[in-house]
């Protein structure tokens, strides 16, 4: 083969998620987009806020061109970075600094980046805690590492024990997700400690530095009174990675930012790899129409109580027939255990209903199935008889 042979296979082999969107879609056109209940992609269904697009029609009425479509600086626009550490202290009371700041292509792009800033040697390793974002494993191998999976606790919680057990010398980065996907579950706090404090023995112990990587594209979507969590505040070798892709409602869009914590270890050299990996991957200067807008609407979040309503209304009916899953009190997932144990042909079986939900494997965490519930609230009603079909398959 003359080109590079994991490029190839990775662009060979669609994800299991991408492969069951595509099936959506044939299965749509063939049987009518109603009838089909399409859980398959965490592609939001809520509207950007109304701000949103009158801020975008202000500035493509105001601005001078060169202003919203051409180059910023290679780090994205200070103005921008400026205003979003200002909300960022607001809301945690925790200060960023805006040059340690990096503007995105939203969160694939902050991790990649974040990734390749930090990985060196072929034998370094990035811890994921399991269930997890599946392109994480294709990011850090990329990146050069080796991704080490921390089983979960129960309730999909993080099993503080499991990884202090997988940090050695070798580990380099650990990439957490709260709130979670694919389990739509808040780390409690007590748990995040214990993760902070196990980081910070074994940095001591083996003398090295280990980066946890927060990836917070769901940050701002937490519910029942729950808040989401500072990172930076319980470790300090920490770097944000947040996207206005689902907080915003904006996926198509590529907008987020890396945040290197004021207080990590040789911050300014990462910070400086930071921009040196952006530049190498071809992702310096994020949308300049977008970071300009995200001066304006830093903050603003689509209408959560959608996301809310979804969530209570299918949790009910599915641990209501039987089902068992951990309790979402975030994102707009909600991971089911298989009644077979297979999540594989739970997903099989589930489309035999036109019910599309993809199986665990690639989330690193075998026996279950994702359900993404940022759809229409009527599509979700619409989906119950369907799932009391599928039930009786499994529950007498
Ligand atoms: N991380 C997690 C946990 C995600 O769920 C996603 C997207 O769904 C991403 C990262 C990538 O986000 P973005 O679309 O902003 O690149």
């Amino acid at each position: 083969m003359i080109c590079n042979e994991k490029m190839y296979a990775l662009g060979a082999k669609r994800s299991v998620i991408r492969e069951l969107f595509e099936y959506g879609k044939m299965r749509k056109a063939a049987v009518g987009e109603e009838n089909v209940f399409d859980f398959s992609l965490g592609n939001p269904s809520v509207p950007a806020p109304a701000e949103v697009k009158d801020t975008l029609i202000d500035l493509l009425s105001t601005e001078s061109p060169v202003a919203i479509h051409g180059y910023t600086s290679a780090q994205g626009d200070k103005g921008t970075r400026d205003v979003i550490a200002k909300h960022y202290e607001e809301e945690f009371g925790f200060a960023l600094d805006s040059d340690l700041m990096y503007m995105t292509c939203g969160a694939a792009a902050s991790l990649t980046i974040t990734l390749n800033a930090i990985v060196k040697d072929p034998t370094d390793e990035v811890i994921a805690f399991a269930p997890f974002f599946p392109e994480y494993r294709v990011f850090a191998e990329k990146a050069g590492a080796k991704l080490v999976v921390c089983p979960p606790a129960d309730g999909l919680e993080l099993n503080v024990e499991a990884f202090r057990a997988l940090l050695n010398k070798n580990t380099r980065a650990v990439i957490i997700n709260s709130p979670n996907n694919p389990s739509g579950v808040v780390y409690p706090e007590e748990q995040v400690k214990a993760i902070a404090a196990a980081l910070m023995h074994a940095e001591d112990d083996f003398g090295t530095t280990i980066y946890l990587i927060s990836d917070e594209p769901y940050r701002a979507l937490v519910f029942d009174g729950k808040k989401a969590t500072c990172f930076p505040k319980y470790y300090d070798d920490t770097v944000v990675c947040y996207s206005y892709s689902k907080s915003l409602s904006l996926p198509g869009e590529r907008i987020g930012y890396i945040a290197v914590s004021p207080l990590a270890s040789e911050k300014q050299e990462l910070y400086l790899a930071v921009c040196g990996a952006g530049r190498a991957l071809g992702y310096v200067c994020a949308p300049a129409l977008f970071q300009r807008l995200v001066k304006e609407c830093d903050g603003l979040t689509a209408d959560v109580n959608v996301y809310r309503e979804n969530r209570d209304i299918l949790y009910s009916a599915l641990t209501e027939m039987g089902f068992t899953c951990a309790y979402p009190s975030g994102a707009f997932y909600l991971f089911v255990k298989a009644p077979s144990g297979d999540g594989n042909e739970f997903s099989e079986e589930a489309k035999k209903y036109d019910i599309l939900v993809v199986p665990s494997d690639s989330f690193g965490c075998e026996g279950y199935v994702r359900i993404a519930y940022c759809v229409s609230t009527d599509l979700i009603r619409r989906s119950l008889p369907a799932f009391r079909a599928l039930a009786a398959k499994y529950f007498r």
